[in-house]
Parts: C-alpha cells; sequence; structure tokens
C-alpha cells in the first residue's frame, strides 16, 4: 500500500513560500509542488531566488512566509534532530563549489558521507565513484584531479545514501561538454530509478534535459515548460493544470545575442 502510494504523490510542496531580507524578497509567495520522481529544471537570471529555494528544500534555511512540506510532513514542525535526519537521509546535495576536503583521497571524500551515516563501507562507496566513471581515480587527491572530476567526486558524494531527492545547484557550471554529458547520463540514469531529481541551471541544454522546467525571477515563478508530455499529464492528474504560461529559454537568448552578465 505505501509503495502505491508513493509511486505517484507529491514528494515536495513549498506553500506561498517568501524568504524575505529587509525590503527584498528573495523569494515571493512562491508555491510549488513536486510529484515523486520529477526530474525538474530551475532556470531564471543571477539573483532570482534559486540558490534560495534550493537551500530552503535541501531544509539548510527556513522560509520568512509559507510551509515546505516534504514528503507529507511540514518540516517547519520537525526539531533541529529530526531537520538532520531529512537533510541525511532523503536529501542529496551537489553545490556549484566542490567543498573536498582537500587532505583526503578521492575516494574518502565520498567515505565521508557514510561516516554521518554510521557506516564505513569501501566496496559501496567505490561503487558510487564508479557510477560517476572515476573508480581509477579513487586513491588521488582533489588536486590531482580535474574540475570535473572533482565535481563528479562530490555527486558520487551526494548518493552514498540513495537520496529519494537529488539536489544540484551549477552541477556542470563548470564542466566541459565531455564532462558535462557523463553526469546528464548519471542524471538519467538516477531518474530512471526514480530518484527526484531538482536542477539549478544556466545551461539551456541541461535544463531542456528535464522533464519540466520552470523559471523565477524576482523571486516569483513566472514560466514552466514540458518537455515531457506524460509527465505533465501525471502531474496535472495529481496537482492539477497550471496557469503558468511558457517561457523563452533565456540561456538560449542570452547565448545567441550578446553574452550578459551572468555569473
Ligand atoms: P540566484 O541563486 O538565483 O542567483 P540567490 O537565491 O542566491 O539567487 O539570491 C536571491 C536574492 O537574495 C539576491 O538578491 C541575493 O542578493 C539575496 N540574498 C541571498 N541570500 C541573502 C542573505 N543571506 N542576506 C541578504 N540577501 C540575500
Ligand atoms: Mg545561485
Amino acid at each position: 500500500m505505501e509503495n502505491e502510494k508513493q509511486s505517484s504523490d507529491v514528494v515536495l510542496h513549498l506553500d506561498h513560500v517568501s524568504k524575505i531580507y529587509g525590503e527584498l524578497h528573495a523569494l515571493d509567495d512562491l508555491t510549488l509542488s513536486v510529484p515523486r520522481g520529477q526530474w525538474l529544471s530551475i532556470v531564471g537570471s543571477s539573483g532570482s531566488g534559486k540558490t534560495t529555494l534550493m537551500n530552503i528544500i535541501a531544509c539548510l534555511d527556513t522560509p520568512s512566509r509559507g510551509s515546505v512540506v516534504l514528503r507529507g510532513v511540514d518540516v517547519s514542525g520537525l526539531r533541529e534532530r529530526e531537520l538532520a535526519d531529512v537533510r541525511k537521509n532523503v536529501i542529496g546535495l551537489v553545490f556549484q563549489k566542490f567543498y573536498l576536503v582537500q587532505h583526503l583521497t578521492a575516494l574518502e571524500n565520498v567515505m565521508t558521507a557514510q561516516y554521518y551515516h554510521s557506516v564505513v563501507d569501501e566496496s559501496q562507496a567505490l561503487d558510487a565513484l564508479r557510477q560517476v566513471g572515476l573508480e581509477d581515480r579513487a586513491h588521488h587527491l582533489p588536486s590531482q584531479l580535474s574540475g570535473g572530476e572533482q565535481q563528479r567526486v562530490c555527486i558520487a558524494r551526494a548518493l552514498i545514501n540513495c537520496p529519494e531527492i537529488l539536489l544540484a545547484d551549477e552541477p556542470t557550471g563548470n564542466l566541459d561538454e565531455a564532462n558535462e554529458h557523463i553526469v546528464l547520463d548519471l542524471f538519467k540514469r538516477l531518474h530512471e530509478q526514480g530518484t527526484t531529481i531538482i536542477v539549478v541551471t544556466h545551461d539551456s541544454t541541461v535544463a531542456s534535459q528535464a522533464q519540466r522546467e520552470i523559471m523565477l525571477n524576482h523571486g516569483k515563478l513566472v514560466g514552466e515548460q514540458w518537455n515531457d508530455e506524460a509527465a505533465r499529464e501525471e502531474y496535472e492528474a495529481l496537482v492539477g493544470s497550471s496557469s503558468l504560461g511558457t517561457f523563452d529559454d533565456p540561456t538560449k537568448s542570452a547565448k545567441d545575442t550578446l553574452s550578459g552578465s551572468e555569473e
């Protein structure tokens, strides 16, 4: 029964979420539902609130107003310990910046994630590195790895707890095409395995791999685009149809015209 329910429910719901810094609404009354297993891209210009949104979804930050419901549970009702459990057991995080421990090898960096789960299992950590195509770099230090390889170690680390929800903020921002391809293939595999994937990206190629793209502007949801009609039908059956209009891909137009002042 539990499984049946899980196959078609809303894994994440943000209800009228705002994040306010003084006069600034980094997020402004944002409502968003994400069905379990959806692959979602978040696009929007620099400063539109994407990272703020990711931090709130990851339970690393709390909204000024509104609520965040993860797997049916309003996280504002959770204690710090329970929040830590959510971060540990439900969420996998990949940041734009690497945050690898410089004096540990790739394998040891991945194993630091296991530490939080009170397991030390080298073969499992190696397997995570294998998933990102880095088994032969397991014993290298970060300084001996290229930027793309370091980012893949971070992804391996995020996969160690088999997260239900993978959150990635500009995961391919620093990668060349070959590495971007590896990361996208991996996301594809995780998606097929049922992982919910939420990716912030400036790259239209990366964004368009997702089933659904949403656009933020000044902390508001201003547009939505579907790349997968079946996913859209499933979403509408679950959540109802959305009133948001589609959008022109900003990254494409930015590339076609002059390069803007994106970060
Ligand atoms: P994005 O990731 O889309 O570039 P952010 O979510 O990082 O945007 O930021 C959204 C807005 O909120 C920006 O104007 C940013 O300067 C502001 N902001 C983010 N974090 C803070 C903070 N801790 N204090 C004040 N303003 C912040
Ligand atoms: Mg950001």
